[in-house]
C-alpha cells in the first residue's frame, strides 16, 4: 500500500515512520509513505498557501490550489487517483472498521490541515472523505495523519506476525480486550488469575470472552450496546 501525505510539516513524520511496526512494514515493502511539502505546490513564488477567511473572523485558511496541484501531480505520477482523506475534527471519528476498510485500498492521499482548516471547495472538487481522530481540536492534521497511518498499516496482511494479533485486540470484533498478565505469577501480593495458568484452552477462552464483555460494559457502554444489538 502507498500513502501520500500533503503537509506543511513533513519533517514531523520520520520519527514515527522509521520506528516500530510502521518502520518495519516500510522496510519489508508492505507500505510506502511519501510526505509532500504543501508549499512546493503553491502557485505563489514565495510558497504562500494560506489566506484570510471570507466573511471575516480570526485566523487563516489553507487555500484550495496547492492541495489540488499536489493531488493532480500525484495522480499523473501514479496513473490513478488514490482515495483522499482530509484529517478533520468535523469528520467521522476513526474506528477499527474504518482502518480495516482503508487498509484494503491500493493507495491513500492524506491532507493535513492547519490554521482554520482548508477551503471547502477542494474537498468537494475531489470527493474527499473527512476523518477525525476524536472529539477535540488539534493544531494541525499531522498527528492525526500519523495515527491513521499507524492504524491502517498494522492491518495490512503480513505486517503483524499473526493475523490473530489484531483479531484478539480491542475493537476488532466490537468488544474491548480482556485483561492480560505476565510473570511473576504474584506481584505485590496480586495473583494472576489461576485459570490462565491452567493450560486448559477452553476455560481460558471462556474466561477471556467473559472478561471482554465485562470490560466493554464497564468502560464503553456505548460499544457494548452496539455489540449486543448486532447479536440480536
Ligand atoms: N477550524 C477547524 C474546526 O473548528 O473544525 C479546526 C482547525 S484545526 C485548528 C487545524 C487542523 O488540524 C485541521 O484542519 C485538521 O487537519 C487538524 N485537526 C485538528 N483536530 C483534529 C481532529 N480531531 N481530527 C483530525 N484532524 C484534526
Amino acid at each position: 500500500m502507498r500513502i501520500d501525505i500533503f503537509t506543511l510539516f513533513p519533517e514531523m513524520f520520520p520519527m514515527v515512520l522509521e520506528n516500530s511496526i510502521v518502520g518495519r512494514a516500510r522496510r519489508r515493502g508492505f507500505l510506502q509513505v511519501v510526505c509532500h511539502q504543501l508549499r512546493d505546490f503553491s502557485p505563489d513564488r514565495r510558497g504562500r498557501v494560506d489566506d484570510t477567511v471570507f466573511g471575516g473572523g480570526k485566523g487563516m485558511l489553507l487555500t484550495a490550489e496547492p492541495f489540488a496541484r499536489g493531488l493532480d501531480a500525484l495522480c499523473e505520477h501514479l496513473g490513478y487517483m488514490p482515495y483522499i482523506v482530509y484529517l478533520s475534527p468535523r469528520g467521522r471519528v476513526l474506528d477499527q472498521q474504518k482502518a480495516r476498510e482503508l487498509s484494503a485500498l491500493p493507495g491513500l492521499a492524506l491532507l493535513c490541515g492547519h490554521y482554520e482548516g482548508v477551503d471547502q471547495r477542494v474537498l468537494e472538487e475531489y470527493g474527499v472523505e473527512e476523518i477525525s481522530i476524536g472529539d477535540y481540536v488539534l493544531t494541525g492534521g499531522e498527528l492525526p495523519a500519523m495515527i491513521l497511518t499507524d492504524a491502517v498499516s498494522r492491518m495490512l496482511p503480513g505486517v503483524l506476525s499473526e493475523e490473530a494479533c489484531f483479531e484478539e485486540e480491542s475493537h476488532y470484533k466490537g468488544l474491548l480486550e480482556y485483561p492480560q498478565y505476565t510473570r511473576p505469577v504474584v506481584w505485590r501480593g496480586r495473583e494472576a488469575p489461576t485459570v490462565l495458568l491452567s493450560g486448559h484452552h477452553g476455560n481460558i477462552e471462556k474466561w477471556r470472552r467473559e472478561q471482554s464483555i465485562l470490560v466493554t460494559q464497564q468502560n464503553r457502554p456505548d460499544l457494548y450496546e452496539a455489540y449486543s444489538k448486532k447479536l440480536h
